[in-house]
């Protein structure tokens, strides 16, 4: 069983807060992605949960036991670093075989387990060789190896892809999946690229300005996105967001007129923020539709579709998905219109900046 439990935890640095009160339940066996913006203090809470530094105040429990003050080594939790600190003399065995001694395993079982997770990883024709004669790919699933040789309940995984080009990306993230779904464990993923979040997560845990924005599967955050940072975080192209009026079933945006809609929120704010997805709206040239109106910036054609990207009267851009034989010039008039079901409102008091 790994099932974990953090309540309230905090980290400062010195006088700085880093993490500013996180609670998250994860349960056993699932796949859990810690995503946001660069410095938003994702390996600060990955680095927490290894015990690599303490908590400054908060709980942390892996199934009924209090981790915080257990040493690293006992908490049957293994960390992959982004940089994969691979111990440059000593070749793959070696490599693998470090962590599981310093743990105590006899010899016979070390050798067990360095050969499990070496068929698992392919690793076995490649167990002589030293990390500068491995490329970069290798050097990663050495990297996984040394932590899965010490049967951890638990594995952390911080940017794994980092440092692989492109085309080995989407090989070692199905890798990883696979890995997940043999070990049978729980794994925490850290990255800042939200294609990989939604696609290897079984929930991700949004995270910004050292706080949980939200916690949920891909579906939930993409569909019912907490606030307007989650909403235009997870989604590529991005959503729009608009700052329009509401006066009854119109919602108005300055300098480019109003549309009426048929679902409202719930509360009755007037000042609300509106978030349309880029297949959410249509553009017409057609200056009768009803719609905001706005003029072509530029278009991106993608082969299957065109992106058409139009400044509204507020001066707000938005990105629409077209069909791809769309040819509209630069300056070009034209009318947005929304899909009122496809709508996402947001107060206007919590609109990131
Ligand atoms: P992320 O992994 O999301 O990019 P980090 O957890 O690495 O973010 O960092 C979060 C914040 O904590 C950053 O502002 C970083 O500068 C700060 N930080 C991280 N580690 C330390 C440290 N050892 N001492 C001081 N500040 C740190």
């Amino acid at each position: 069983m790994a099932r974990m439990t953090l309540s309230g935890i905090k980290k400062s640095f010195k006088s700085v807060d880093v993490l500013h009160g996180i609670d998250l339940q994860i349960s056993d066996r699932e796949f859990v992605v810690f995503v946001g913006p660069s410095g938003c203090g994702k390996s600060t809470l990955l680095r927490l949960i290894a015990g690599l530094d303490t908590i400054s105040s908060g709980e942390f429990h892996l199934d009924d036991r209090r981790m915080n003050d257990v040493a690293p080594s006992r908490r049957g939790i293994a960390m992959v670093f982004q940089s994969y600190a691979l111990y440059p003399h000593m070749d793959v065995y070696e490599n693998m075989a470090f962590g599981a001694r310093l743990m105590g395993l006899e010899k016979d079982e070390v050798e067990k387990r360095i050969d499990e997770a070496s068929k698992m990883l392919r690793l076995d024709p490649l167990l002589k060789r030293k990390p500068r004669e491995l490329s970069g790919g290798q050097r990663q699933r050495v990297a996984i190896g040394r932590a899965l040789v010490r049967k951890p309940k638990v594995l952390l995984l911080d940017e794994p892809l980092s440092n692989l080009d492109a085309a080995l990306r989407s090989d070692v993230r199905l890798e990883i999946a696979r890995l997940h779904r043999e070990i049978g464990g729980t794994t925490i993923y850290v990255t800042h690229d939200q294609v990989e979040a939604m696609t290897l997560a079984d929930r991700i845990v949004v995270m910004n300005n050292g706080k949980v924005e939200q916690f949920g599967s891909p579906r939930e955050l993409y569909e019912r996105p907490a606030n307007t940072f989650v909403a235009t975080f997870i989604g590529s192209p991005r959503m729009s967001l608009l700052n329009v009026e509401r006066d009854s079933n119109n919602l108005g945006l300055a300098g480019s007129g109003s549309v009426s809609v048929s679902r409202l929120p719930q509360s009755d704010e007037r000042d609300l923020v509106i978030g349309v997805r880029p297949d959410a709206m249509t553009v017409s040239t057609d200056e009768s539709t009803e719609g905001f109106k706005g003029s072509v910036v530029y278009t991106e054609y993608l082969g299957e579709n065109t992106y058409v990207y139009v400044r509204l009267g507020d001066g707000t851009l938005v990105g629409i998905r077209s069909s791809a034989s769309v040819d509209l010039p630069p300056d070009t008039p034209v009318v947005i219109t929304v899909a009122s079901e496809e709508i996402h409102y947001f107060s206007r008091a919590t609109r990131e900046r």
